[in-house]
């Protein structure tokens, strides 16, 4: 074996195996009526208090924005999913909307996702670049198109035509995303060539954004929404915009957002195996979480996590990474919100 493949082998190795050492299952929450999560985020050693507290701030911020949209009349579990997901969208410090991560291309390629647990109904976009906030186009094509999915240019004009914000794309740009596939570039040269060339994990963090949500007519609808992963080539879609993949919501079995590496989800449809289980093995949110995130994908290597609520309000949350951003809001107004395991 040459020296390179050693040495390529060693560095997938050893980051596989840190990377998914980890595997943890909250315990379940009950009477909740909105989890969000801002995916697995940095490692630990990597966060600052400083960043810490802006991180929890802006999770908070969502959960008592979708909370506020969830109490007013008529208001739907959609409602709250769409409202949490546009403000994390809007911040520039989580994987989606403004904080997008970059292509090989260093470009940002936006993809997202909503359902409806009552109807089934759900719209998605992928690969759109000029679309302020995708989790409202994503809802745009579930209610007013025939369709569920919509990519690229097409979904960017249909998103112009029923009067979303549009806007150029430089506004995706952020200092820190441009670092990291600067960084990944410069790996790739010292490494190898390839488009797939494996980046460090400091530069792969999983931060795409999600919400669930239970109205008070009982209803559960889900929503995802990402700039995918750092250095994608172009044209590539994960799993967030993926119904059965990053999002599903079914009022008989659950509402469930994922985030993680997302060519494992798309394989093993992990939102909907969650539903699956609830809906049918009549397992809890937690064991469904745990047997698929911390067992299936962990044993076949793919990090990442899920967030599930049933239509009882029990909330659970499974991570094989170290961590992940995440927090709930409960029926009588109770916050918390968690970056790790604390
Ligand atoms: N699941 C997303 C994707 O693969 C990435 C993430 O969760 O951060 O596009």
């Amino acid at each position: 074996m040459s020296r390179w493949w050693l040495q390529g082998f060693a560095f997938v190795f050893c980051g596989a195996f840190m990377s998914l050492a980890a595997a943890s299952t909250d315990e379940p929450v009950a009477n909740v009526v909105l989890a969000v999560h801002g995916g697995t985020g940095l490692d630990k050693v990597d966060m600052t208090p400083e960043l810490s507290a802006k991180l929890r701030a802006v999770l908070k911020e969502a959960l008592q924005a979708g909370e506020r949209r969830l109490k007013e009349p008529g208001a739907t579990a959609l409602d709250g999913v769409e409202v949490a997901i546009r403000i994390l969208e809007d911040s520039p410090l989580l994987n989606a909307g403004r904080g997008a991560v970059f292509t090989h291309e260093g470009r940002n390629e936006l993809d997202a996702s909503i359902m409806d647990g009552k109807t089934k109904k759900a719209g998605a976009v992928a690969g759109v670049t000029v679309v302020k906030n995708p989790i409202s186009a994503a809802r745009a094509v579930m209610e007013q198109s025939k369709h569920v999915m919509m990519i690229g240019r097409g979904a960017e004009v249909f998103a112009t035509q029923k009067g979303l914000e549009i806007v150029d794309p430089a506004y995706f740009w952020t200092e820190g995303r441009w670092k990291d596939i600067q960084n990944v570039w410069e790996a790739e040269k010292n490494k190898r060539s390839e488009v797939d060339a494996p980046a460090d994990r400091r530069h792969t963090q999983y931060g795409t954004v999600g919400a669930i949500a239970r109205d008070t007519a009982g209803n559960l609808a889900a929503g995802t929404s990402t700039g995918g992963m750092t250095n994608k080539m172009f044209g590539r879609v994960g799993d967030s915009p993926i119904i059965g993949a990053g999002t599903y919501a079914d009022n008989d079995g659950a509402a469930v957002s994922c985030t993680g590496h997302g060519e494992y989800f798309i394989r093993y449809s992990v939102s909907h195996e969650i539903v699956a289980q609830v809906k049918y093995k009549k397992s809890s949110v937690k064991d469904a979480a745990d047997d698929v995130i911390n067992r299936q994908l962990k044993s076949a290597g793919g990090e990442g996590a899920a967030i599930v609520l049933s239509p009882a309000g029990e909330y659970a949350a499974a991570y094989n990474s170290e961590g992940l951003y995440r927090g709930w809001v409960t029926a009588s107004g109770e916050i918390v919100v968690k970056l790790y395991e604390d």
